[in-house]
């Protein structure tokens, strides 16, 4: 046996290039493909990528695609190649009566090209854990699923399900179940925790190595909760909050009113931080953050969404129909709290947004890593999952980030965060084979990214109508 070997291997040597393309045969060949290489925006043309399964075992000249065996190939004449999409903010949520509704949503994010979300808490923790072990393994369509587990907050938290923490003890049993789970990071919640609670659990977590990211409560100061290792900031309220030249006294301010009658919370404390923004503390800030490779989700689409929600009918939507009634009838808290606003608020609300997403290119100038994500999901109304991140990376473009920029936050940033940039969130030979294809390059026009005519998941190649045959079997 070990003789037929050698003698094999001395075949192999004497006539390389023709032994090495036949030995191995490739589950598809995608040719003719444009390349975006979403790490230096640059656009290599005519290439064929021979995939195995989950990994691109090659990227060469089309011309060469004689010499690769495969079990389907694909003519990408015309089209661009980007890798799959991440969507950086998504929950799955909303009790046992919602597992299923919540299951199918998953062809919904594969039909608009994202391979990849990371949840940031829910209440379905080992159903979502199923799931993303059966996507893995590639009896289940849907992206791959990085997950929080349960979010972290204090006693009578607000959301189903989480853990509640006040003392360090209680930390430490919080943040061992979800080691014990093996949750992907640390979600911070910040409606009932106390600033000593949120402090420690960040603290502890960053001994054990563990990810942190959260929303952060008024009564602490950014720079402090980063100087403990606070990993990404969900939203741009708590950046926003440090940008104010008076941080240090509207804090105490925040502190001081906490157990009164009258606790200023964080839409209270909003209008006066937008009063003391200072350009100079701001940039010493993002250079600080930037330093420390800090992430931010801005989530500027659910802002859109909710701040015009007075004003529009979302009655014939095109994916309503794509989401379970049960799922929709979570939508009426938001949506009654919305037109619950005073006008007021809600032109102050527009003005703050404005400013706010207004900084987003000048902290990616001073190096904080932006991820795109949409906070789709149960109680979330009208920011449908998929759709949502498309419309997420094009605000991004309005707010000044170059589309490159923009793509990179729906991709390699997000594979950044989880530590698998090395696999994941960009193409190349030995990487994941998770991508899409569009019909126009979205480097020239954004709106490209609407466009998507196929997505490689896991291994398996979908075209454009076995998407739309996807979806037809979660329509409602
Ligand atoms: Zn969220």
């Amino acid at each position: 046996m070990q003789r037929i070997f050698l003698t094999l291997i001395a075949f192999c040597v004497t006539c390389t290039c023709f032994s090495q393309t036949q030995k191995n045969k490739y589950s598809l060949v995608l040719e003719n493909a444009s390349i975006v290489n979403v790490t230096t925006g640059k656009i290599t043309y005519k290439r064929l990528l021979a995939i195995s399964g989950d990994t691109i075992k090659v990227i060469a000249d089309t011309k060469k695609v004689r010499q690769y065996k495969a079990d389907r190939y694909i003519d990408l004449a015309n089209k661009y190649v980007l890798p799959g999409f991440w969507d950086m903010h998504v929950h799955f949520r909303g009790g046992d009566g919602l597992i299923q509704a919540n299951k199918d949503l998953l062809p919904l994010f594969l039909s608009y090209g994202i391979t990849t979300v990371r949840e940031c808490g829910g209440d379905m923790t080992p159903s979502v854990m199923n799931w993303s072990k059966q996507i893995t393994e590639g009896t289940l369509a849907g992206p791959r699923i990085f997950t929080s587990g349960p979010k972290i907050d204090g006693p009578k938290s607000t959301w189903a399900g989480s853990l509640e923490v006040e003392t360090p003890e209680q930390v430490t049993k919080a943040l061992d179940s979800l080691q014990k789970i093996d949750a992907d990071f640390v979600k911070i919640y910040e409606s009932k925790i106390s600033r000593e609670a949120f402090l420690e659990t960040i603290t502890q977590a960053e001994k054990r190595g563990m990810k942190t990211s959260g929303h952060m409560p008024y009564t602490v100061k950014l720079k402090e909760a980063v100087d403990r290792g606070l990993d990404a900031s969900e939203h741009l309220f708590y950046i926003f909050k440090a940008c104010s030249a008076k941080e240090d006294s509207i804090t105490n301010a925040v502190i001081q009113s906490e157990h009164t009658a009258k606790p200023i919370g964080l839409f209270a404390a909003l209008p006066s931080l937008y009063d003391t923004y200072d350009a100079k503390t701001a940039d010493r800030l993002f250079k600080y953050l930037g330093r420390k490779r800090f992430s931010i989700v801005p989530t500027l689409f659910i802002s859109k969404t909710l701040g015009e929600i007075k004003e529009r009918d979302h009655s014939t939507d095109k994916l309503i129909p794509y989401i379970e009634p049960k799922i929709q009838t979570t939508y009426a808290g938001r949506v009654n709290s919305a037109k619950r606003q005073s006008n007021e608020f809600t032109a102050f609300s527009k003005k703050y947004a404005l400013k706010a997403n207004s900084l987003i290119p000048q902290m990616h100038l001073r190096g904080i890593n932006i991820m795109a994500g949409s906070d789709c999901g149960a109680y979330n109304p009208y920011v449908y999952p998929g759709e949502s991140l498309h419309e997420e990376v094009k605000l991004l473009v309005a707010t000044g980030l170059t589309p490159l920029q923009a793509l990179q936050s729906a991709t390699i940033n997000g594979a950044k965060f989880m530590g698998v940039n090395d696999f994941y969130g960009s193409l190349g030979k030995e990487k994941s084979s998770d991508l899409i294809v569009l019909d126009t390059n979205p480097l020239n026009n954004i709106q490209a990214i609407d466009q998507i005519n196929m997505v490689v998941s896991n291994g398996r190649a979908y075209s454009r109508t076995e998407l739309d045959k996807l979806l037809n079997s979660i329509k409602h």
